[in-house]
């Protein structure tokens, strides 16, 4: 059965490339990057039994597929939770949230396998994995075992998944992540290793063209169990697109792409065809949810693109992420919340120099991304979006500068190919919003990228505004 709509089955049918073997053996099959497609299934696409079945059929077509899923919807919450519980000491809560969790993967085995033995077989395994979890309540509970907590949710989803697929018979190999997924002593993924070791799995499996694996999960330095940081399964699938120089990465979601604006607060968005990869990276970082930001780089620099897809609407053509920008200059508005912004003041910045690294130097010690900067010759603002270290960084500022913090504030993003010999982008955005305070302005820091800080409170009159005069699209929501 070849269940995919005409537009995927012409992406992904090539001809197998027969390579004459001295040895005699039919290499046909043999390990072929090129022609290998990494397909990324977040919490929401295999979150019951029906969304797996679905997700079953979008992966039956031709040719080699790696398909990165990530933990049953609400899983890592509750993991999350579990873990909160167990560091407290209060092993009877973690009990009832692991037994929480349990009907939903007993549930979802009793609804996907029709045949008695391969029930009984998965709910074995899944058994094991809560037994496991059960037996952290039991003993003294250390931080390092919360990333193991933490990888049971990617773990028991793809068990499970996989067995499926054993039992509609389509051939397909379980592959660990974490024999092969893992990051450097900065949390930064170790790209050669995960390159050789993938490689290595991927050659235990030559005949087997669909392999599955985790999202998120990986080891440290040190083998023991760690993760990619929340939302990470993106991340996951771009690195193994990198690392074994696939031909395609999709991720596949509940949504038809990237927007041009945000759905929730502007009618009539739509999909954006075509992104460069540095135009999608900052509306990833910027607001557009869909796609983890982090997971743009791995496939720049290997030049793979990106594909944004729908499970819910497979044939909706979606957004390709790739090196050229097509389309219209202005590509999505987008915003980001929690935005706090700091002015620092003083006149010991007038005609000096070094105060600038002085300042970007506390930031560094807190570890606290700064997302947007403005200066003049006395004053510089700068607004981040982590408050995790707030105080001390406001502290250390002003032993020699006044400084103003404002929370409750919002970027607004337009993303675009903003040349720098064309112009008129700035009037058209500036027009738009004549009515609304603007309280900091970023422009040629990148030249996909014009950000505006805004309160709040005026955030959704902003991106209906710059609807209006940017897209011509009126109306409210
Ligand atoms: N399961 C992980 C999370 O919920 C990773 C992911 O979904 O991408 O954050
Ligand atoms: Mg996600």
């Amino acid at each position: 059965m070849i269940n995919c709509c005409c537009k995927n089955y012409f992406i992904y049918f090539c001809p197998k490339v027969l390579i004459s073997c001295t040895d005699g053996t039919d290499r046909s099959i043999r390990f072929n990057p090129e022609q290998m497609k990494v397909l990324k299934f977040g919490g929401t696409s295999v979150g019951s039994a029906e969304r797996m079945k679905r997700v079953a059929e979008l992966i039956n077509f031709p040719g080699k597929r790696l398909v990165v899923l990530s933990a049953m919807s609400g899983t890592t919450d509750q993991l999350v939770k579990i873990n909160q519980a167990l560091g407290r000491k209060e092993n009877k809560e973690a009990v009832k949230l692991i037994r929480e969790l349990e009907p939903r993967y007993f549930n979802t085995i009793e609804s996907l396998f029709k045949n008695k033995e391969q029930a009984a077989k998965a709910s074995e395994i899944i058994r094991g994995h809560f037994d496991f979890l059960l037996s952290f309540t039991q003993d003294v509970f250390t931080i390092e075992e919360e990333k193991t907590v933490l990888a049971e949710g990617e773990l028991m989803t793809t068990e499970i998944f996989q067995l499926y697929l054993e039992a509609i018979k389509m051939p397909s190999a379980l592959l660990p992540a974490l024999n092969f997924m893992r990051i450097n002593e900065n949390s930064e993924p170790d790209m050669p290793y995960i390159e050789k070791h993938l490689k290595k799995e991927l050659s235990k499996h030559l005949h087997t063209e669909l392999l599955i694996t985790q999202g998120y999960i990986c080891r440290n330095p040190f083998g023991q169990v760690d993760n990619l940081k929340r939302g990470g399964s993106d991340y996951t699938a771009s690195l193994l697109g990198a690392a074994a120089g696939a031909d395609e990465i999709q991720i596949w979601t509940d949504i038809d792409g990237m927007h041009n604006n945000d759905p929730r607060y502007v009618p009539g968005t739509y999909p954006i065809a075509e992104l460069s990869f540095d135009e999608a990276e900052e509306l990833a970082y910027f607001g557009a949810k869909i796609l983890h930001p982090a997971c743009i780089l791995p496939a720049q620099k290997k030049n793979i693109p990106v594909r944004l897809l729908n499970t819910l609407q497979p044939d909706a053509m979606g957004t390709v992420i790739t090196q050229k920008a097509g389309g219209e200059a202005i590509k999505a508005i987008a915003a980001k919340d929690d935005i706090t912004v700091i002015k620092i003041k003083s006149e010991r910045m007038l005609m000096a120099y070094g105060f600038l690294r002085n300042v970007f130097e506390v930031f560094e010690r807190y570890k606290t991304p700064i997302d947007m900067i403005a200066t003049s010759e006395v004053a510089v603002s700068l607004t981040i979006d982590n408050n995790t270290h707030l105080d001390p960084i406001v502290k250390e500022l002003k032993s020699y500068a006044t400084v103003d913090v404002e929370t409750n504030q919002v970027i607004i993003c337009i993303v675009g190919d903003f040349l720098a010999e064309k112009h008129g982008y700035a009037m058209k955005i500036f027009d738009s919003l004549a009515q609304i305070p603007i309280r900091m302005i970023s422009y040629g820091g990148s030249k996909n990228n014009i950000s505006l800080l805004i309160g709040a409170e005026y955030k959704k009159a902003a991106l209906l505004a710059l609807n209006k005069g940017i897209f011509q699209l009126g109306g409210q929501k």
